[in-house]
């Protein structure tokens, strides 16, 4: 079964295996293999699951709450998230406005069927909303119950000590971060990390597999496996193509050794590697298949010993990206329409 952690600074635990579905519900797979990964998940032991009001603009909202009809509301939890455009896409169906997170936050919970979310994430920062309007929006939505705790996603270690100051003088709590992590992309180490350990947040981490990349399926000089994420055309194709590269790929095949002594998949490797950082409280898996989820679930509880981690970094060498400038770099200079 898998293990569970501490979010933050806070009494909330959560399984250190979270399911999310960006890419994948209401858009690569088909409702009847969504709601099979999300049982895989439920068998599992997962009781964390992550969307956004975004994801398939909306729908996939609306795919995990069927899936997750009959279950014991008090036995999951449930993460969501407000930033990128939605609906028909208006100026005001985008950001973390006051109105935009006041309405978005109702949408989210008809979609997912139930009363509140466990915890309410900003998909990212909003440089066009004063950060004090977006907290006390968060505040209110405390207070009225709705999410029961708040987070953020790809913001600098800045923004992070900026949001978690505001959160504490309006009395509720920032706990978490939720950015890109893996064995190839390592980008918060240097100051998101040491930022959120000083304020109490915690790493819910993104793409811990690289998309599938570190599962080690896709072989450089290759076609891409029929029905993986680099065939799929509905978006998938386009946000995997960064680690699409022959120097990439080559080293993630000299991880085969490390995997094979520790007696694991290759994809359990890289869900593993993640979860050896003590300030992630969770990998945040996707999933196309059923089978995937069951096999990625077997990383929680594993310790690589530090000789292997030294290994893997000297497998991987400088395909590994490490800028810290990568996360303001990757943020939308302006609200994207
Ligand atoms: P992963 O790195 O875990 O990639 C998951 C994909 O890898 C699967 O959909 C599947 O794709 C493939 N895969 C999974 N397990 C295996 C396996 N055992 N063997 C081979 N291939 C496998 O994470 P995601 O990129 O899906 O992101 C996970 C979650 O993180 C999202 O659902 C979302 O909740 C969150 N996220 C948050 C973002 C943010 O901005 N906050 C941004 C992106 C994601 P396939 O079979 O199709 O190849």
């Amino acid at each position: 079964m898998v293990n569970y952690r501490y979010l933050g600074n806070s009494g909330l635990k959560i399984s250190e295996i979270t399911y999310g579905n960006w890419l994948t519900h209401a858009s690569q797979v088909e409702n009847d293999v969504a709601t099979a990964c999300v049982r895989a998940a439920l068998d599992a032991g997962i009781t964390t699951f992550d969307t956004a009001d975004a994801y398939a603009n909306t729908a996939a909202e609306q795919v995990l709450g069927d899936a997750l009809k009959g279950e014991r509301r008090e036995s999951l939890e449930i993460f969501t998230k407000v930033y990128w455009p939605t609906g028909p896409k208006g100026p005001n169906d985008v950001g973390l406005s006051r109105k935009h997170v006041m309405e978005s936050i109702n949408g989210s919970l008809r979609r997912l069927g139930t009363d509140y979310v466990d915890l309410y994430q900003a998909h990212r920062y909003d440089v066009e909303t004063p950060l004090e309007e977006t907290m006390q929006a968060f505040a209110d939505i405390v207070r009225q119950g709705k999410a029961l705790y708040i987070g953020v996603s790809e913001w600098t270690a800045d923004q992070i000590r900026a949001g978690a100051a505001l959160a504490k003088e309006l009395g509720f709590q920032l706990i978490s971060s939720q950015p890109q992590y893996s064995m190839l992309w390592r980008v918060i180490e240097d100051e998101v990390v040491p930022a959120s350990k000083e304020v109490g947040v915690s790493q819910i981490v993104w793409s811990p597999m690289a998309q599938g990349v570190l599962s080690g399926k896709y072989l450089p000089g290759q076609p891409a496996p029929a029905g993986s994420r680099a065939t799929d055309e509905k978006g998938g194709a386009q946000t995997i193509s960064r680690f699409m590269d022959d120097a990439v790929l080559t080293a993630v095949q000299n991880l085969k050794p490390v995997a094979e002594e520790l007696g694991l998949s290759m994809a359990q490797l890289a869900v593993a590697w993640v979860l050896q950082n003590d300030n992630v409280a969770a990998a945040l898996v996707g999933a196309s298949r059923p089978e995937q989820v069951a096999e990625n679930v077997k990383a929680s509880g594993v310790t690589i010993p530090a000789e292997l981690l030294q290994k893997i970094d000297d497998v991987l060498g400088d395909v590994v990206v490490r800028d810290a400038g990568k996360t303001l770099e990757g943020m939308p200079k302006t609200r994207p329409v």
